[in-house]
């Protein structure tokens, strides 16, 4: 069958490789889905598929791999902005669960996740790790996208439109694994919601296929200090010591939040190759907490990023998530040295992609590899004049700046139009549901 070959000629290649290379005035050469090579500019010419390769000229570009958005409820988009100022219990039990059991259908994940679709491409991530209902529907409609996605397999105590007990919720996460087997942009995590909201026995069986399948464990994890407190209340433990006696603390577990931890905590977790995915903007949004990444880092943590769902961020922007994390991590530690530009870009990709398994797959440029890229135009004047990309990048460029985007070799984002998506429908859908959640005329004048 004819290769399809795309020549990628950049201003910086930033590749995020173990030794953080970052290539000047060079080529990434895509073959079909993958990286077929890096190459300095000047020699592509002598490449045999020259000719018949679609060149893509990127003069004031970094090209770096696109962005692991590692916690997200992508359908919560359509919520954006419906309970704003609130603190998490409130926000949760009095604004979204109600409008989760009156207005969450089929219809609504679709809609709500192509929204959260064309906004992520648009800003610079190629992959996400959802959570949310209906994992069948965003798996099959991020296949037809050509968005690379994780779907949460949702486990609650409670019924909901997806699932009415935990045993249905497990069951039908059997299911859809096997359907998505065949869909090579999706894979599968278990998503109980949190330690508050999912009992042992359902737990001990997702630890238990967990291992069997070696899929992820996407949770809510000590999120906030409420949590902790009500949980020793309860359960006489805090909900990290119930996890370890479930035998959920391992390297499939992607630990979502982890405001609040204390030294033996993190020494365990360190222990146990427990990967924690951190969410600023959200934690600060709801006054959550603040997660002690520079602590956990020096322990070897694995920590990567995530902008959390769009109703408590209220973005996807993963460049904005990165500097809020950078900034966060220097105020929080005193130490102006934490969380560096480099670390952040790491935060932002390469862990997000380790931490859910696919780290052979994607997370940096490497020969091999997917060819799962975006390209940044740093010819703006917030960017000029660049001493140093990746500073530039974490400290100064904004999402309006990803020019490009590419999931498996398919451009998704070409001098930032959306290829596959229409953004004019996708908004004119976002504007029914919010005239349907909140008519216009129950508003107080
Ligand atoms: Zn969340």
């Amino acid at each position: 069958m004819k290769k399809n070959y795309q020549i990628l000629l950049a201003k910086w290649v930033i590749t995020v490789n173990p030794e953080f290379e970052i290539l000047s005035d060079y080529a990434v050469i895509i073959e079909d889905s993958r990286i077929h090579s890096l190459l300095p500019a000047a020699e592509i010419s002598e490449l045999d598929f020259y000719h018949q390769a679609e060149i893509f000229d990127l003069p004031d570009h970094a090209i770096m791999p696109g962005f692991v958005n590692s916690h997200t409820h992508a359908s919560m988009s359509l919520f954006r902005g419906l309970g704003d100022d609130l603190p998490l219990m409130d926000w949760l039990n009095h604004h979204i669960w109600p409008a989760e059991s009156r207005w969450v259908n089929t219809e609504f994940i679709r809609d709500g996740f192509e929204l959260a679709a064309a906004e992520m491409i648009r800003s610079g991530t190629t992959c996400m790790n959802d959570m949310y209902f209906y994992p069948d529907i965003v798996g099959h409609r991020a296949q037809e996208i050509g968005l690379r996605v994780v779907v949460g397999l949702i486990v609650l105590d409670f019924p909901t439109v997806w699932a009415k007990d935990a045993d249905d919720y497990l069951h039908k996460a059997l299911a859809v694994v096997d359907e998505i087997k065949s869909s090579p942009l999706v894979t599968a995590a278990f998503a109980p919601h949190a330690p508050y909201s999912v009992s042992d026995q359902p737990l001990e069986k997702i630890a238990m296929y967990s291992s069997e399948l070696d899929l992820p464990v996407h949770m809510h994890i000590h999120e906030t200090a409420f949590e902790v407190s009500e949980a020793e209340k309860n359960t006489g433990m805090r909900p990290l010591q119930r996890l370890d006696q479930l035998n959920l603390l391992n390297p499939n577990l992607l630990a979502v939040h982890m405001t609040e931890l204390n030294e033996f905590e993190i020494e365990r977790i360190a222990e146990a190759g427990v990967h924690v995915s951190h969410c600023p903007e959200s934690n600060l949004k709801l006054a959550s907490g603040l997660c002690p990444v520079a602590r956990l880092q020096v322990q070897g943590i694995n920590v990567c990023l995530g902008t959390d769902g769009a109703a408590s961020n209220n973005d996807l922007d993963m460049l904005s998530e990165m500097r809020t994390a950078a900034l966060l991590s220097k105020g929080l530690s005193g130490d102006a040295r934490s969380c560096n530009a480099q670390q952040a870009i790491q935060m932002a990709t390469i862990n997000g992609a380790k931490a859910l398994g696919l780290s052979d797959e994607i997370g940096s440029i490497e020969v091999g590899k997917q060819a799962d890229l975006i390209a940044l135009d740093l010819n703006a004047l917030n960017t000029q004049p660049v001493y140093d990309p990746v500073t530039q990048i974490v400290y100064a460029a904004n999402s309006r700046q990803v020019s490009h985007a590419w999931i498996a070799g398919s451009c998704q984002l070409a001098d930032f139009q959306l290829c596959n998506l229409d953004e004019d429908k996708i908004r004119h859908k976002a504007q029914a549901w919010r005239n349907k959640i909140k008519p216009f005329d129950q508003e107080p004048s």
